[in-house]
C-alpha cells in the first residue's frame, strides 16, 4: 500500500482529536515528501543528526519530534526547531533542554517518558515516582521549557490484555499527575503500529506510527 493511502486509512479510523504523529526514521526525504503531499505536517524521528538533516531539506512548516533517546550534549543541534520532545527521561535533560531553548529565545515543549513495559529499559521514570519527580520539576520552576505530559510504550508482545493493562497504567499516571501536580497537561502520547488502536481505548490522545505508514523497517 502507498503512503498516502496508509496515511488517510489510519487518519479515518482515529479520533479527530487524536494526534497522528508520522515516525519517519530511517525514512528518505522523497518518503517524508509523499507523506506531506498527503496531509502529514507532524513527523517524529528518533536521531539528531538525522531530524537536523530532514528539517533543513523539508518544507518548514512541518512540526518535528523527537520521539528517542536524547543525549544532552547534542540537545543543543535541534533546540532551535524541534516542536516537541517525547523522550525527558532525567533532570539532567530536561534541564539541558531548558538552557538551549532559553539560548534560541523559545519555550520547548516536553513529555516525561515513563517505563512501563516489561522489558528491560534504561529510559523513563517508573510511574511510583511521578510525584516526587512531578514536584522536583516544580521546584526547577524551568522558565523555557513546558511540560505538556507524559509518554510510555508497551512491551512487544501479541498479549494484548498486557499492552492495555500498560496503557491503562500509564492513563492513571497522567491523571494522578494532571489532578495533583500539573493540571495543564493535555498529552498522553502512547500507541505504535501494533498497538494504538488500544492506546486510544485507554485514552491516549497522541500516536507515534512509523511502519504503519512507511512500511516496516530495515
Ligand atoms: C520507532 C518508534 C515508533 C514507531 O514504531 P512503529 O511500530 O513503526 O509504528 C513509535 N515510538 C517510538 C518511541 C519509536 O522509537
Amino acid at each position: 500500500m502507498d503512503i498516502e493511502k496508509a496515511y488517510q486509512q489510519i487518519k479515518s479510523s482515529i479520533p479527530n482529536d487524536v494526534t497522528l504523529v508520522a515516525v519517519s526514521k530511517t525514512k528518505p526525504t522523497e518518503q517524508l515528501l509523499e507523506a506531506y503531499n498527503a496531509g502529514v505536517r507532524t513527523f517524529g524521528e528518533n536521531r539528531v543528526q538525522e531530524v537536523v538533516d530532514k528539517h533543513e531539506a523539508l518544507p518548514k512548516d512541518i512540526e518535528w519530534h523527537m520521539i528517542g533517546h536524547l543525549q544532552s550534549k547534542k540537545t543543543k543541534y535541534i533546540a532551535p526547531f524541534i516542536s516537541l520532545i517525547h523522550s525527558v527521561d532525567s533532570i539532567k535533560l530536561l534541564k539541558v533542554i531548558n538552557k538551549e531553548a532559553e539560548k534560541n529565545n523559545r519555550v520547548i515543549d516536553c513529555l516525561i517518558q515513563f517505563h512501563i513495559a516489561e522489558e528491560e529499559s534504561k529510559y523513563g521514570f517508573l510511574p511510583n515516582d511521578a510525584i516526587e519527580l512531578a514536584e522536583k520539576i516544580n521546584e526547577l520552576n524551568l522558565k523555557h521549557v513546558h511540560i505538556k505530559g507524559i509518554m510510555g510504550m508497551a512491551t512487544f508482545t501479541n498479549n494484548t490484555n498486557q499492552v492495555q493493562e500498560e496503557f491503562r497504567n500509564l492513563k492513571q499516571v497522567f491523571d494522578l499527575l494532571k489532578k495533583n501536580k500539573w493540571p495543564h497537561i493535555d498529552t498522553l502520547s502512547m500507541g505504535m503500529s501494533g498497538d494504538y488502536d488500544i492506546a486510544i481505548k485507554e485514552g491516549s490522545t497522541m500516536i507515534r506510527v512509523g511502519s504503519k505508514i512507511f512500511g516496516s523497517r530495515k
